[in-house]
């Protein structure tokens, strides 16, 4: 079987070191084959980012800048329209079609899911991986049967089956916001440590976020 490929897509609005050590943890804790980073063309859940795509993707592509493992994919950007995560996975099973691939996601977004454009088939073409950021409420009924049906016992089962898994990897998160950082740098703080200084750098240079 091949080693499992992570799918890591959010906002990136902007990118930062609570998404990097996320992404770094999973690759090495699992052992997978790369994480795929994926700025989120338009969100449909979402507001309209505030600065544009390309400047996202140039953010990511500093950020990672050569890091193990971590690879940048804008096929959600080069896509005209809204970005559904049904659409992305259905591009990668097609670029992929022996290989598990798995959605991160954090607990966040997983617990609301079944807003989703039609997730209850994101599980029939990737896995999915939970990582959790904070306490989090599992009693809302649909998502908890979701995860009680699909939830496998260990992470190996991952790599037995190209999708159709549930794990959730206890990873220790920081605690850092895209928002934090955006509403510091409104204020004419300084967000240092919070991000890679690459991403700040782009930042300053091209006076996002003020
Ligand atoms: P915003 O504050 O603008 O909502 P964000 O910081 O939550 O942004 P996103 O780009 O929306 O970042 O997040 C993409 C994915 O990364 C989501 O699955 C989210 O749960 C996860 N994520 C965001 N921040 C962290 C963090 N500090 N640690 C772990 N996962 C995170």
């Amino acid at each position: 079987m091949h080693k499992i490929i992570g799918i890591f897509g959010g906002t990136f609005n902007p990118i930062h070191n609570g998404h990097l050590r996320l992404a770094i943890e999973l690759y090495e804790q699992l052992n997978l084959a790369q994480v795929r980073l994926i700025p989120a063309g338009c969100p449909p859940h979402k507001t309209q980012p505030n600065v544009t795509n390309q400047q996202r993707l140039q953010m990511v592509q500093a950020a990672i800048n050569g890091t193990q493992g971590l690879i940048i994919d804008d096929r959600e950007l080069q896509r005209k329209g809204f970005s559904y995560t049904f659409d992305t996975l259905n591009s990668l099973r097609d670029d992929y079609p022996k290989t598990p691939l798995c959605l991160i996601l954090g607990m966040d977004a997983f617990l609301g899911l079944s807003n989703w454009y039609k997730w209850e088939y994101l599980i029939d073409l990737a896995h999915i991986i939970i990582v959790g950021r904070e306490q989090y409420d599992l009693s809302t009924t649909t998502i908890n049967s979701f995860l009680q049906k699909y939830k496998a016992n260990n992470p190996q089962v991952l790599t037995r089956q190209i999708a159709g898994k549930i794990w959730i990897q206890d990873i220790p998160t920081l605690n850092i916001s895209a928002t934090q950082i955006r509403a510091i740098i409104a204020a004419g703080k300084n967000p240092s440590c919070l991000l890679p200084p690459a991403v700040l750098d782009v930042i300053n240079t091209q006076h996002l976020y003020r």
